[in-house]
């Protein structure tokens, strides 16, 4: 079997530490596939990304760094992933399955034409990989069968590459023209926020449709920002438009495991567990003793959120001294 190389996302000319678990599962598949890790670093300035991403002990780090790839685009960066899957001789691609991973990875597969497995929980072998369907309730065993594969990873199920070992060679790759797809960069439209990514967080403070309206989320907020936490909410809570969509959490939303995850005044649909039943703690909060959410909670008040939310966040208020 060949190498493997895992494609790593940067922002703002930092390493993103969503994609440190595809770094575990690079490791474990080299270690599956006999070959090397072999890690990819692509954008515009990038040589602080490089020096980063040489820690994590792969044999190589590969860079393409031009001025054109300034601003991410599926359409430019995937012949490139593919000049470096070459240039590597990789027989298994991988990534995070966040945003940009989803959006990448199946276009590299195409231009490879080669087989593409997405959203892997576990590696059985050097083309054997598991992945859950229907909303978690089934987990597929597959076997590729394509000289090479494309893989994303859920974020939750590879523990964070830890940095340490000898430093990786870092080699600056020339993919040609870069420059040579048929979309166009315009603008990009994002809300910033002083709180933690969703799929980052350590804490999660999430609402449901039972808050009614999105002014009522503001305690909820207040909550998530006393912890250092960040907010999601139920699809119905999105649907309704209370909050933004990028909060939800689910089977079409955001899949998160984090240390601790408040679910209140939602249901816990099978669609909402699929995105947060692997975190580490689950507080649930729900009116309704006979809620779905009591079964995956580790800790279940059966009360109004009108009740607990104060409460809660005055004793948090008490033990953080403020
Ligand atoms: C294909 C598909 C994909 C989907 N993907 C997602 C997804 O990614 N994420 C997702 O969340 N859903 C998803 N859904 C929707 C999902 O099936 C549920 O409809 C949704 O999760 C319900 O949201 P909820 O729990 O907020 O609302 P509800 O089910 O209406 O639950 C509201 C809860 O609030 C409680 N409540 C009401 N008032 C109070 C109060 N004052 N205090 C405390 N508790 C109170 C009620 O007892 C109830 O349990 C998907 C559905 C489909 C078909």
């Amino acid at each position: 079997m060949g190498n493997v190389l895992v494609v790593l996302e940067q922002a703002q000319g930092q390493l993103r530490s969503a994609s440190l678990p595809a770094i575990s599962f690079g490791k474990k598949m080299a270690e599956a596939a006999g070959g090397k890790l072999m890690l990819a670093v692509i954008g515009s300035g990038v040589a602080k990304v490089a020096e980063e991403a040489a820690k994590f002990g792969a044999a190589e780090v590969l860079v393409v760094d031009d001025a054109k790839l300034q601003n991410y685009l599926a359409e430019s960066y995937a012949p490139i992933v593919v000049h470096l899957t070459k240039e590597a001789q990789a027989t298994v691609v991988g990534a995070t399955a966040t945003s940009v991973g989803k959006d990448l990875l199946p276009r590299v597969a195409a231009l490879l034409d080669c087989a593409m497995v997405s959203d892997v929980t576990g590696v059985d072998g050097a083309n054997k990989f598991r992945r859950p369907m229907m909303a978690g309730n089934v987990i597929t065993h597959i076997e590729t069968s394509t000289p090479t594969v494309v893989v994303t990873v859920r974020q939750t199920e590879f523990p964070p590459a830890a940095a340490g070992g000898a430093a990786s060679t870092v080699k600056k790759v020339d993919a040609g023209n870069v420059d040579n797809c048929r979309a166009e960069f315009v603008s990009v439209a994002s809300q910033k926020s002083e709180r933690p990514d969703l799929t980052e967080a350590k804490v999660i403070v999430s609402g449901g449709r039972g808050m009614r309206e999105g002014k009522n989320f503001e305690p909820l907020a207040a909550l998530a920002d006393l912890m250092g936490g960040a907010m999601g909410a139920s699809r119905a809570a999105c649907d309704a438009g209370m909050v933004p969509n990028d909060l939800q959490v689910g089977q079409t939303g955001k899949v998160v495991a984090p240390d601790l995850y408040f679910a209140v005044a939602i249901s816990g649909a099978i669609q909402h567990l699929a995105g947060m039943k692997s975190s580490k703690v689950i507080v649930a909060i729900n009116k309704d003793a006979e809620a779905p959410i009591f079964q995956v909670a580790d800790y279940g008040l059966v009360t109004t959120w009108e009740k607990a939310i104060p409460e809660l966040t005055a004793e948090v208020q008490k033990l953080k001294g403020k």
